[in-house]
């Protein structure tokens, strides 16, 4: 089949990549100059399956709530705050009761341990080689910290993850160079987690894509999909559409804009994080992987030669509306446990400062499938993990569209689910 790819994000990537595989006649329309240059570019890398569950579950509602004025608070209200924002706002309410929570993170845990075999044996068979680091570290502060993590623990257990809780020198035997000075109760290790570059992968993929025939146009910008036939778009700039067998939509956030005048409303927001990368100083001082500070629920992860901390989860605001106490917050949570790690950390010398737009479904996992209408095919709403869940997503897509049954149970993982 003749087959148009809308984004070259790590899901329009590993899509165009899946489809080519199974002989199809690919063409990516990006509108950016080159690939993952939108949320795909800086995010923290973690690959953990037994942590990608939804952010809409019980008790969130009043976590939310009694951080929202505090100064390094994880979560922020920015404005403007528009109507859509809080209707979307409503409908990550609702789905915060226990039995949707449930049903949810399990469609997720089943779709992020598929995508991590699938991102292994993709590295292993293409042999492509970006920064990663085996393991990956959740650091609790205080008793408060481990109490908060043990319904997570429950849920690692049952999903038959391996991990370790251990206390502060343990944790420090395998990340040495935290600092001396700060004090903290200890860790959970999952050894068999890892941080990974999203980016450096997206641009591998690309290129072996390439090779597999597919036809990349980047600064295309699709305009709209037309309703005059299926399969067919107009790119911005050209008078007359273009035809394709089939439309797959992984274009990030800006996927439910484009399917709005299809009559597909899909409630999705933006949730903006952001994150700061500098190379380091002194590897002795630097993280040897990936680690989450669970009070801040702020990451620092080692990604080559460079370091990287990103969190925040802001809803309203825009995305050239860099806030300075989010920025601060990830220096402070660096220079806690890792002061001599990074090249000009507090003065930003060096430093890449980046703000991303997480293409959030209020519910938690993406819409992956037939999108009911003729010709036209998702693969969007991936939200905080779509560098986790995005080898799987597409796989599991190019074998629905072959019509053959994915390797995993794609129930609630469609457009139904929003019925
Ligand atoms: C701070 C932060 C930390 C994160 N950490 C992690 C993590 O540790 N692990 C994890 O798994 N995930 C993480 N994420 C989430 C992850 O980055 C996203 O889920 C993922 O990048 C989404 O990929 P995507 O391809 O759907 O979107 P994008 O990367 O945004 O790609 C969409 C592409 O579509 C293009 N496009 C849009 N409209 C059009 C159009 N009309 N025509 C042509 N092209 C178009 C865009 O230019 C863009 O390139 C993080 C996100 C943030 C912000």
């Amino acid at each position: 089949m003749k087959i148009a790819v809308i984004g070259a994000g790590i899901v329009g990537i590993t899509t165009a990549y899946e489809l080519a595989a199974d002989g199809h006649e690919v063409t990516v329309f990006e509108r950016r100059g080159a690939a993952a240059e939108e949320t795909s570019f800086a995010n923290a890398g973690v690959v953990a399956p037994g942590y990608v569950t939804p952010w809409a579950a019980p008790g969130m509602p009043g976590k939310v709530f009694s951080h929202l004025f505090s100064r390094h608070a994880p979560v922020k209200i920015g404005l403007p705050l528009s109507g859509s924002d809080i209707a979307w706002m409503w409908k990550w309410w609702r789905a915060c009761k226990l039995d949707t929570y449930l049903a949810n993170r399990a469609r997720l845990q089943r779709l992020a341990f598929y995508s991590r075999e699938r991102l292994h044996h993709l590295t292993a068979e293409l042999q492509l080689e970006y920064d990663r680091s085996p393991g990956y570290m959740v650091l609790l502060r205080s008793e408060k910290d481990s109490k908060l993590v043990q319904p997570g623990l429950q849920v690692l257990r049952e999903a038959g993850v391996s991990f370790k809780e251990m206390p502060a020198d343990e944790v420090r035997k395998i990340e040495p160079a935290i600092n001396t000075d700060t004090q903290f109760l200890g860790g959970i290790h999952l050894p068999n987690d890892e941080v990974a570059n999203c980016r450096q992968f997206a641009l591998l993929l690309k290129n072996e894509a390439q090779r597999s025939g597919v036809n990349f146009e980047f600064n295309t910008d699709v305009a709209h999909i037309d309703k005059s036939g299926p399969g067919r778009l107009l790119i911005k700039g050209e008078t007359s559409p273009r035809s394709f067998d089939r439309i797959v939509m992984c274009a990030g956030l800006a996927s439910a804009r484009l399917l709005r005048p299809m009559g597909l409303k899909i409630p999705m927001a933006a949730v903006y994080g952001y994150s700061i990368s500098a190379p380091i100083r002194e590897p002795l001082n630097a993280p040897r992987s990936s680690l989450m500070d669970e009070r801040y629920k702020v990451a620092i992860s080692r990604l080559g030669n460079r370091v990287r901390v990103a969190g925040s989860a802001e809803i309203g605001g825009t995305l050239e509306g860099k806030r300075a106490a989010s920025i601060q917050t990830l220096y402070k949570v660096l220079h806690d446990w890792f002061p001599g790690a990074a090249q000009h950390s507090n003065t930003g010398a060096s430093v890449q400062e980046w703000k991303g737009a997480r293409p959030m479904l209020p519910d938690g996992p993406p819409i992956i499938g037939n999108s009911g209408i003729a010709g036209l095919w998702l693969n969007l709403g991936h939200g905080s993990s779509g560098w986790a869940l995005s080898c799987g997503s597409a796989r599991a897509l190019a074998d629905m569209m072959a019509g053959r049954k994915p390797d995993i149970d794609m129930e609630g993982l469609d457009i139904s689910r929003l019925a």
